[in-house]
């Protein structure tokens, strides 16, 4: 089956150029698995997949779009830079190897995916224009960054004078993380939502569960409902094909302003978060 793509939105990036608002995560998604799944993703319509380095599946991604047969110019495609690999060299070695893993002669989006404030120096901003240089020499379209804080945004756009297309950051009912939400707004950055349903943990959630049924739609659906509604960039995970489906059917209903407040107001702060604080996270895994 089918499923048109045209009923996606797109946003414009501070770049000019136009990224589907929904898309297809594919974290933790097994190689063995990777190549099938994404497939399937394809079929249900997705044409924005985010992949990273970290994840070890950009070659299995790689194969799924060669064999779709869908033409480049209607794929979006975003890859991360690996935390082992932010030294210069490190960087555009393994950017080149990413493409080449993923059969294409360039990504759409490359983002930086953990700050690293504790390594490095502290110097995430080298980093920073390492991927402005691998734009300038076209292996991508857009480069942005991921779980950086207002702090490490300010300093590298205080430093380098260049505001990243994207921010990618941890996004969800329980954890709003309106701070950083409202850094990007303020330089005019989009704002991914990573985890959008919490990685599954909003299933049982009441007042989401009430909307829901209210509404006739899932708990997952509405919740990413409500992310596209407050203006973020999401693209949910799954390995089932009905849960792709679900995820992808989101634009024939709409949450009152009430509704995006009730959810709104599920936040816990720092509580609320699935994955680790950008600050203090430092893991490096090849
Ligand atoms: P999600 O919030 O997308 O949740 C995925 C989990 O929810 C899976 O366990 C999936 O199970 C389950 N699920 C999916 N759809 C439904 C549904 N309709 N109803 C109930 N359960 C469902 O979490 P992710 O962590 O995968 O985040 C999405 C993407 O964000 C990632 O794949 C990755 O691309 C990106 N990301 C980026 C990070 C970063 O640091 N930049 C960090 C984490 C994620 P099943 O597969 O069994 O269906």
């Amino acid at each position: 089956m089918t499923v048109s793509t045209t009923n996606v939105p797109t946003i414009t990036l501070n770049d000019g150029t136009a990224i589907p608002q929904l898309g297809f995560g594919v974290f933790l998604v097994p190689p063995d698995d990777t190549q099938r799944t994404v497939e399937r993703a394809l079929e249900v319509g997705y044409r924005h997949l985010d992949t990273a380095q970290m994840y070890g599946n950009e070659a299995e991604v790689g194969a799924a779009l060669e064999a779709s047969g869908i033409r480049r110019d209607e794929l979006y495609v975003t890859t991360k830079l690996n935390n082992g690999n932010h030294l210069a060299d490190d960087a555009r070695r393994t950017f080149a190897e990413s493409l080449e893993k993923l059969r294409l002669d360039h990504v759409d989006l490359f983002l930086i995916h953990w700050p690293l404030p504790t390594r490095y120096d502290g110097d995430f901003v080298s980093t920073w224009r390492t991927m402005v240089e691998l734009r300038e020499t076209g292996g991508t379209t857009s480069v942005g960054v991921s779980n950086f804080e207002p702090s490490h945004l300010d300093r590298i756009i205080d430093e380098t004078g260049i505001v990243p297309a994207v921010n990618q950051i941890e996004v969800n009912p329980y954890f709003t993380n309106e701070a950083a939400r409202a850094a990007d707004a303020r330089h005019g950055i989009a704002t991914e939502a990573w985890s959008p349903i919490a990685r599954g943990g909003i299933a049982g959630d009441e007042t989401i569960g009430a909307i829901a049924e209210r509404l006739g739609r899932t708990p997952a659906q509405v919740t990413l409902r409500w992310h596209l509604q407050r203006g973020d960039i999401i693209f949910p995970k799954s390995m089932h094909r009905e849960r792709m489906e679900e995820n992808f059917a989101l634009f024939d209903f709409e949450l009152t302003d009430r509704d995006l407040a009730a959810i709104s107001a599920l936040d816990r702060g720092e509580s609320g978060r699935t994955g680790p604080n950008p600050n203090t996270f430092d893991m490096i895994r090849r």
